[in-house]
């Protein structure tokens, strides 16, 4: 099933995409019921919004395709590279991705992300099924400069509109073998499989929940394949996950 947010009327609302339509739900799933209200929207007539907000956050992983890694110069990790990226780095399908003032190096990197399902802890790959409500697309904009230049990732991966997720969660979706894609004004940039990563979803969601409690609607990003590279102002970059989607959004400088 895929679930949308979106904006209805002048409130969000949560929907599932059947054909070209979204069935309108009662409230958001991922906390309570399935409920439809017997509406059906047209998905051209609506605007779709970030499938949701974190609660408490967003999880990256860096260096997690080894042709990526290759590109950067860096080596194969011994364990999954963590860094958080707060809820208000989040922005949506078409919302704009601002361009922060003290980098001149702004990159996209098309993603697969992990929606969290549920409150829990030191969750073991065999077991990281229970805890997965689904999929959605992520673009961890990254501010390269920055990152080289700074001894951690804060500024470089954490700023406001740096956490693009869209088009909607597919909750039904084997993820071991897909393409994830990015384009900047309709070039293809990043194409790389799922099948690369170093750490696999189930591994990573051991791994990371190790670490912090995991809460319902916290997302994992899962790292990026090859081909990152630079967006400017006035561009467009849009990224896909096969069985997900794909969605776009213009650059901007502030
Ligand atoms: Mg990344």
């Amino acid at each position: 099933m895929q679930v949308a947010r979106f904006v209805k009327g002048e409130l969000p609302a949560y929907g599932i995409l059947d054909g070209e339509d979204l069935v309108v739900l009662r409230s958001d799933p991922l906390f309570d019921s399935w409920d439809t209200t017997g509406e059906r929207v047209p998905l051209g007539e609506v605007r779709l919004l970030s499938p949701m907000i974190p609660r408490s956050k967003v999880v990256g992983i860096g260096r997690n395709y080894a042709a990526h890694l290759a590109e950067m110069g860096n080596e194969l990790p011994p364990e999954p590279l963590v860094f958080l990226k707060p809820n208000t780095a989040v922005i949506g399908p078409d919302d704009p991705i601002v361009l922060p003032p003290y980098s001149r190096e702004v990159h996209h990197e098309a993603e697969l992300a992990v929606v969290i399902s549920r409150m829990c802890k030191y969750v073991p790959a065999a077991r990281a099924a229970d805890v997965i409500y689904g999929y959605t697309v992520a673009n961890d904009v990254s501010a390269r400069d920055v990152q080289r230049s700074d001894s951690q990732w804060t500024r470089a991966k954490a700023f406001d509109t740096s956490c693009p997720l869209g088009p909607w969660i597919e909750t039904d979706l084997d993820v071991t073998d897909l393409a994830v894609r990015a384009w900047v004004d309709g070039e293809l940039r990043q194409d790389g499989r799922t099948s690369q990563l170093i750490f696999t979803v189930p591994e990573l969601i051991e791994y990371v929940s190790g670490i912090f409690t995991l809460l319902p609607g916290d997302v994992i990003l899962t790292g990026t394949p090859a081909g990152v590279g630079p967006i400017e102002a006035g561009q467009r970059v849009e990224v896909e996950v096969e069985g997900i989607g794909r969605f776009g959004n213009p650059v901007v400088r502030r």
